[in-house]
């Protein structure tokens, strides 16, 4: 332990003055093993990286760097850079984080070691790792003073090590989400610092998706700083950007800025300024590189200095301005090609189309053409779907038709104790209801899905079901993971409350509630009529269509791993999505005892000839206010199918 521990001290001494980029242009030379451009080290090269360089350095107050960067821009050029100078000149205990330990491996192999051997003054201090008792493997390299220890944001262990001084996060957004039942690696990684008052800490990413991209979330806590570069027409210091409109232009006008094709042979680009509207030419790029400067555009938490960058500030030499252009073009034909292009060539985190949280006002907009408590004409069979809380019972009431077309006809809200039985009372009272059908005839509900999740209101549920079994009332439980089917198969509940077993158990039925959830908000986008679209009377409460949007699917890193979940806003209720997914199930359920094929034409024949028969009832209706008989409906749809009045 004595390495870490001189390591540990010679950590807390003041350095000298040198910034890491001089130190690079000094001692710094790229392998041909790692580098297009190998040689010499020139910052001039990369005008851009110079204040991130100098922001690393230890006589620099800035504890957190942030760089969210597009591919082939230089981004781990700095951090390799900041290693070097570490150990030659700035020497402490060093963690080097990578998405996972294998990474790491193959990034001291490929990058680390070719650094060291091309670099003399590195060379002398760090000694090869295959010698004997050289004190370094590929994972951990001692030098005077100091050590550097690289590992993988999947290890716990290699995350708990020592207190260091120097953390650098590389491809934060490819780190895992949680790191062997831990939490959040960053966190991990970031408490081995707080022992040092001038720690550094430097995360590097291109990002990923826009929910979940870590590196973008860092960014935004950060001043968010832009590089601008002055017009060779004007001189007007703007950041270069892809393409877009700035509304709050003084002038009146918006202001737009974008990379274009400058002939109609598509062989030039140019960029247009935001200020003059000239064609920049990217002959100009150099001298705006070095013309530039970085400009926070925001005000931050006051401890993150945060740096942006993407591709159209590529060197000449590197990525030209034309390949962006025909990039963009063979990707706008491919949605899997576009994220690529807008997270390694932009530099920015990609919003996904399904991601987009559905609108409420949007949708409220589409309802109408019916009145609640009613069925239009093509809905053949009501199904429920009820959520139970702790206070309340929510229940959605829905006619599906031929395609699974729906419309919905009832949304109640049922409050009580789930533990009393007045409750379940007012509960099957609601689904007891009579729908007047568009063609006359009286429907109820078919079938019910009922949710037992929470543990308090399980048994309540499962009694309501065992007691209403003849009724089709299912009780239910979600399951959230991915791919399960909207209903599964049942398994048998007989332990009641006091575990003791009972005769007649009732049907547990496995209710996938994400795949629910993704066939309604696939579903709620279709805006014409047709299969599988949703239909709304007029006048359901603000309420309802807060609650069906409350949730978005997003895609999420799980041990590294992208998985698309849904999630939903802390405070954000959401039973009414529930029940349109439990609602779904109970339809479910009704296809496990028809054909699927012939159900929808069996329902609409019974329907039909409902309605006949309350037509030929009419006139008896007529003489019973002179014979005042009562005369219950000739026929009705209920829990138990069809039976006569
Ligand atoms: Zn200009």
């Amino acid at each position: 332990m004595d390495a870490y521990e001189a390591a540990f001290y010679e950590g807390l001494k003041p350095d000298r003055d040198l910034t890491v980029w001089e130190w690079a242009d000094e001692h710094r030379y790229l392998s041909s093993k790692a580098s297009a451009e190998p040689g010499k080290w020139r910052t001039d090269r990369t005008p851009y990286l110079r204040e991130i360089m100098t922001v690393l350095s230890s006589n620099d107050p800035t504890q957190r760097v942030v760089f969210m960067k597009s591919a082939q821009i230089g981004g781990t050029e700095v951090g390799n850079c900041w290693l070097g100078y570490i150990v030659h000149h700035s020497p402490g205990p060093v963690l080097y984080v990578m998405p996972t330990v294998e990474i790491a491996e193959k990034a001291s192999k490929q990058r680390i070691a070719p650094m060291i051997e091309e670099s003399p003054v590195l060379k002398e201090l760090i000694a090869p790792a295959r010698s004997r008792d050289s004190g370094n493997s590929l994972l951990t390299k001692e030098f005077r003073g100091g050590v550097l220890m690289l590992t993988g944001a999947n290890s716990a262990a290699g995350l708990r090590s020592m207190p260091i001084k120097t953390l650098f996060c590389d491809e934060l957004d490819a780190w895992p989400l949680d790191v062997e039942g831990e939490g959040s690696p960053l966190a991990l990684a970031e408490k081995r610092t707080t022992t040092f008052a001038r720690r550094k800490i430097f995360l590097v990413s291109t990002p990923t998706l826009a929910d979940t991209s870590r590196i973008s979330i860092e960014y935004e806590r950060s001043d968010k700083r832009r590089y601008f570069v002055p017009c060779p027409h004007c001189g007007h210091m703007q950041w270069l950007r892809w393409r877009g409109y700035d509304n709050d232009a003084t002038g009146g006008r918006a202001k737009e800025y974008r990379l274009v094709w400058a002939d109609d042979g598509k062989t030039k680009a140019a960029y247009i300024c935001e200020e003059c509207g000239s064609y920049i030419e990217e002959r100009h790029k150099t001298a705006m590189l070095r013309g530039g400067e970085w400009r926070s555009t925001a005000v931050g938490d006051g401890i993150t200095k945060g740096y942006h960058i993407n591709s159209l500030y590529s060197p000449a030499g590197w990525k030209a301005w034309v390949e962006i252009l025909q990039e963009f073009e063979d990707a706008s034909k491919d949605p899997a090609l576009l994220k690529t292009f807008v997270n390694t060539t932009l530099g920015e985190p990609f919003e996904e189309a399904y991601s987009a949280r559905l609108d409420a006002e949007g949708l409220a907009k589409r309802s109408g053409g019916y009145e609640l408590l009613t069925v239009p004409a093509a809905g053949l069979v009501v199904v429920a779907g009820c959520d139970v809380q702790r206070d309340r019972v929510e229940i959605i009431q829905r006619a599906y038709g031929e395609g699974e077309q729906s419309w919905l006809v009832n949304y109640a809200v049922v409050h009580g104790d789930p533990q009393r039985p007045e409750l379940w009372a007012q509960v099957l009272n609601v689904l007891d209801m009579e729908f007047q059908h568009e063609s006359g005839a009286i429907v109820r509900t078919y079938a019910a899905a009922v949710d037992s999740g929470d543990g308090e209101t399980t048994h309540a549920v499962y009694a309501f079901a065992r007691q209403n079994r003849h009724r089709h009332i299912l009780a239910v439980k979600g399951m959230s993971q991915a791919g399960k089917p909207v209903l599964g198969k049942p398994t048998k509940q007989d332990i009641n409350i006091r575990k003791q077993t009972i005769k007649n158990g009732v049907e547990l039925w496995p209710y996938g509630s994400d795949t629910a959830k993704s066939t309604i908000y696939q579903r709620l986008k279709n805006t014409e009529a047709g299969p599988g679209t949703f239909h709304w009377p007029m006048g359901l409460p603000a309420e309802y269509w807060q609650q069906l949007t409350a949730e978005k699917q997003i895609v999420r890193m799980l041990n590294g791993f992208p998985k698309r979940v849904w999630v939903k806003a802390d405070s954000a209720r959401n039973e009414v999505l529930d029940c349109e997914g439990m609602a779904l199930a109970a339809l479910q359920y009704i296809y496990t005892r028809h054909n699927r094929q012939s159900f929808w034409p069996q329902m609409r024949a019974r329907i039909e000839k409902t309605a006949e028969k309350l037509a030929e009832s009419a006139p008896v209706e007529a003489e019973i206010e002179q014979m005042p008989v009562p005369v219950a409906p000739v026929g009705r749809l209920s829990l138990d199918g069809w039976r006569r009045g």
